[in-house]
C-alpha cells in the first residue's frame, strides 16, 4: 500500500500541473468524453482533434447522435478508420434513448451492455464522467504500471491482469479515479512513452522498480508478432464522361458485414482478376496498399470512362457481388464525398489526366 500511496500523490500533484488540455476536459460531460474514448481508440490525439469538434457539432448529445443519418455519419467519420466504431456508437445511442431515457448510464456494468464499449472504455467513462472507482487499464497504462512494478512477463496474462489491475485498483481506491487515470494517460504519452521513456522528468523515478532494476529495455513485453495476410483485391474507377452534360464517378457502398460496411468508396473487391467492363475504354491505373486490421492488401484500381452512366444491371456483368449500392457522383460535388485515403489517392491521379 505504501507504493502506491507514494505513486497515487506523486501522480496527482504532477497532473494537476501537467494535465493537457484537450477538448473533451472542458467539462465533464459523459456523451462528450464517451465519444472522445470511442475516437481514440487505435488513433493518435492530433488526428482525432479535428474530427472530435466536427462530430459534436453535428451530433451535440446522444439524441442528435440516435437519429443522425447514417450517411452523414459516416462521411464524418471517414478518414479515423475502424468504421464500425461509427456503427456501434450509433447503436449504443439508440440503446441509450430506449434503456436509458436518453441519459448516459453511470456504473461500469451499465456502460459494458452498450455497442462498442468494453473494459477500458465503460472504466474510463466511469471514473471521468462520474468519479467511480474504475482503473482504465489499456496498453499505455499496462506499459507504466509494468514500470513501475518491474514486471515483465504478458500484461494480457492471467498473472498480468492480476498484478497490473489490482495494482490499478489499489490507485483509484485512494481517491479521484478521474486524476488517477488521466494522470497515467498523460504521463504514458508524455513521459513515460514506449521509447525512450524520459524518467528525469518523471515524478514517479524515486519508486519505478523497473528503471531501478535496469529493466526498461524488457518492458514493454513484446509478443512474437504474427505476419500481415497479404490479399490482392481491385478496384474500379468509372468515370462517366457525356458528351453533353456533367461528368461523374461510379461509387458503391459497402454491404453490411463486409469490411468498411456502409461506407461509400468506389467499388472495390479481393481477387486476383482485373475487371473487364463493357462500354468503357481503359485510361489508367493505380496501385497502392490497403491496410486493414491484419490484412495487408495490395490495391489495384482500374481507371475506365464511359459515356453513359451505367446502371446497377450493367454494372452487375462484370463487377463481383461487392456493393450494397452503387450511385453516381457528379463531379462537381465529390466534396460531399469522403473517400478512404487510398481510394481518395487514386481519384487524384485519375483527375490530373482528364
Ligand atoms: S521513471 Fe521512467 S520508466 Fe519509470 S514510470 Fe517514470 S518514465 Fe516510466
Amino acid at each position: 500500500m505504501k507504493l502506491a500511496s507514494h505513486m497515487h500523490r506523486a501522480l496527482l500533484n504532477w497532473y494537476a500541473k501537467h494535465a493537457r488540455v484537450l477538448p473533451w476536459r472542458k467539462n465533464v460531460d459523459p456523451y462528450r468524453i464517451w465519444i472522445s474514448e470511442i475516437m481514440l481508440q487505435q488513433t493518435r490525439v492530433e488526428t482525432v482533434l479535428p474530427y472530435y469538434e466536427r462530430f459534436l457539432t453535428h451530433f451535440p448529445n446522444v439524441q442528435a447522435l440516435a437519429d443522425a443519418n447514417p450517411d452523414t455519419l459516416t462521411s464524418l467519420w471517414a478518414g479515423l478508420g475502424y468504421y464500425s466504431r461509427a456503427r456501434n456508437l450509433q447503436t449504443a445511442a439508440k440503446d441509450i434513448v430506449a434503456r436509458f431515457g436518453g441519459t448516459m448510464p453511470s456504473t461500469k456494468e451499465e456502460l459494458q451492455s452498450l455497442k462498442g464499449i468494453g473494459d477500458y472504455t465503460a472504466a474510463a467513462i466511469a471514473s471521468i464522467a462520474f468519479g467511480q472507482n474504475e482503473i482504465a487499464l489499456d496498453g499505455n497504462l499496462e506499459r507504466v504500471l509494468s514500470r513501475v512494478l518491474a514486471f515483465t512477463g504478458d500484461p494480457k496474462s492471467k498473472e498480468g491482469r492480476t498484478v497490473l489491475r489490482g495494482f490499478g485498483e489499489k490507485l483509484v481506491a485512494l481517491g479521484n479515479a478521474s486524476a488517477v487515470n488521466q494522470g497515467l494517460m498523460d504521463l504514458s504519452s508524455q513521459v513515460c512513452g514506449i521509447k525512450n521513456p524520459k524518467c528525469g522528468e518523471c515524478p514517479l523515478v524515486d519508486f519505478c522498480e523497473g528503471r531501478k532494476q535496469n529493466l526498461l529495455a524488457q518492458i514493454p513485453f513484446k509478443k512474437a508478432k504474427t505476419a500481415a495476410i497479404e490479399l490482392n483485391s481491385h478496384g474500379l474507377l468509372l468515370l462517366c464522361e457525356p458528351e453533353r452534360g456533367e461528368k461523374s464517378l461510379l461509387l458503391a457502398r459497402r454491404k453490411t458485414g463486409d469490411w468498411l460496411a456502409g461506407l461509400w468508396d468506389l467499388p472495390w473487391w479481393l481477387s486476383d482478376e482485373a475487371p473487364a467492363p463493357k462500354k468503357t475504354v481503359k485510361f489508367g491505373e493505380h496501385k497502392s496498399i490497403r491496410t486493414i486490421t491484419k490484412h495487408k492488401i495490395q490495391y489495384n484500381v482500374h481507371f475506365h470512362r464511359s459515356s453513359t452512366e451505367l446502371q446497377r444491371a450493367e454494372l452487375e456483368n462484370f463487377l463481383p457481388d461487392c456493393a450494397a449500392e452503387f450511385r453516381w457522383q457528379p463531379l462537381t460535388k465529390l466534396d460531399q464525398v469522403n473517400l478512404p485515403k487510398p481510394s481518395e489517392k487514386a481519384l487524384a491521379q485519375a483527375l490530373k489526366g482528364i
